[in-house]
């Protein structure tokens, strides 16, 4: 039978302690040490202070088979480990030569002259395998003490994932003797919100154990990021592909791509396999419909260009709209948006056309409120989407949402 191991991170630093920053170094590493299965079953943070730092690793090194120690081996009084440590085992502290002269060499390159302290982070235990920093000066260290390994890791994150990567990972793959590999993709929705999108996964968001499925609300949409380990990349993305499989069962319909695909390239992608060209008519958004289609590489097959008719003076001029039906309808309606999409297709003589007009804010308008938004669209001189939104927020994330809302409801005509 193989064995299972027990592991514990103790974090060491008050600055921890009083919230000042999150202990996002055993975030890191649990995650990554659930991969090999390992138990973790305690997570302590220990501020600087000796008598506490030892009690922390006796109890510690009491139940654990594996500890992982981040922080305090910098240069300065409240950096303990090594001291805490010492007290707890008796084991000697050396100064390591090799890092010694890293620091020495340090200072020198910089003509700065190096202050004692210095080097206190070249101190190593006496039988320490020293696990060289690349990102920084502290090296850690490897200790098999008692039946228990403990390593010791710098606090700065950077320079802990750098040691993990290189030295406590093949390490665990050689205890344990799973080697691990990470797939992971995300899938993109948009047309459905986050509280709905977890209903609708709500048993296997609670059951997930390998893959894990992480829904996260971003600017376009919500994304799902599939997440499995397995010992191989096939075995990996054969989890990845199954679980994306039971995902898209439920709620596939909302799902526009996937990874890097951005809403604005689909779009422009089903415009380009369908062979029709667009062009837009904007009023609240100002071009910014345009802009982000714009942004997208291969604009030009597709987009002919955009009216941008802000005042209604320009819908009259530009759209040949008359004051007199200007006066029955109003310049925030769905009669405008649709005539406004009308008159875009037929000046830019496109296939497709969009149209926005709406209330960006701050004030009321024609007696509609902030945040009613009106979008057409227009096909083959047919209008097939004709839409009336209240959008919420300031006036800038209201004309955002409007454009993205464009870009959605051209997603679900064109698909
Ligand atoms: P070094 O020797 O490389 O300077 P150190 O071992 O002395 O590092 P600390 O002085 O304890 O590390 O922490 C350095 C910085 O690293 C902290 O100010 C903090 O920004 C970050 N840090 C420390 N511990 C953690 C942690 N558990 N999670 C996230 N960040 C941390």
């Amino acid at each position: 039978m193989t064995k299972t191991y027990q592991a514990e991170i103790v974090a060491v630093g008050t600055e921890l302690l009083l919230g000042q920053i999150a202990n996002t170094n055993a975030q890191w590493l649990s995650e990554r040490l659930a991969t090999y299965g390992i138990n973790i079953y305690n997570h302590t943070v220990v501020g600087d202070n000796l008598e506490r730092v030892e009690q922390a690793f006796r109890l510690a090194g009491s139940r654990s088979d594996i500890v992982i120690v981040t922080g305090g081996l910098g240069p300065t009084e409240d950096d303990l480990t090594r001291e805490g440590f010492e007290q707890l085992t008796g084991l000697e502290i050396l100064e390591h030569k090799v890092t010694m002269e890293k620091i020495e060499n340090y200072f020198k390159a910089r003509n700065r002259t190096m202050t004692p302290n210095n080097r206190k982070q070249a101190r190593v235990f006496k039988g320490a395998r020293v696990l060289e920093n690349n990102a920084g000066m502290a090296p850690g260290m490897y200790v098999d003490y008692q039946d228990t390994h403990w390593f010791f890791l710098p606090g700065v994150p950077r320079e802990m994932k750098q040691i993990s990567s290189e030295e406590l990972f093949p390490f665990l793959e050689k205890l344990t003797g799973k080697q691990q590999v990470i797939q992971s993709t995300i899938l993109k929705f948009i047309g459905i919100g986050e509280s709905d999108l977890e209903h609708a996964l709500k048993d296997m968001i609670h059951k997930q154990t390998n893959p894990t499925i992480a829904p996260l609300a971003q600017d376009q949409g919500v994304i799902i990021r599939v997440t499995a380990r397995a010992s191989s990349k096939e075995d990996a993305q054969k989890l990845v592909a199954d679980k994306k499989q039971e995902i898209l069962g439920r709620i596939g319909e909302y799902c526009f791509g996937e990874d890097d695909q951005t809403i604005e390239s689909k779009v422009m992608e089903l415009l380009a396999e369908k062979e029709k060209t667009i062009g837009a008519a904007e009023s609240l958004t100002g071009g910014l419909f345009s802009s982000k289609l714009v942004a997208t590489a291969g604009a030009s097959k597709v987009f002919a260009g955009s009216l941008i008719t802000y005042q209604t003076s320009v819908k009259e001029s530009l759209l040949d709209l008359s004051p007199e039906w200007i006066a029955q309808y109003g310049v925030v309606s769905r009669e405008c948006a649709e005539e406004m999409a009308k008159q875009a297709a037929l000046k830019l003589n496109t296939s497709m056309a969009i149209s926005f007009t709406g209330v960006a804010g701050p004030d009321t308008q024609e007696g509609k409120p902030v945040g009613q938004v009106y979008i057409a669209i227009i096909d083959k001189g047919q209008i097939v989407t004709s839409s009336s939104i209240l959008l919420s927020g300031t006036r800038n994330i209201i004309r955002e949402k409007a454009a993205l809302k464009g870009f959605e409801l051209l997603y679900q005509y064109l698909k």
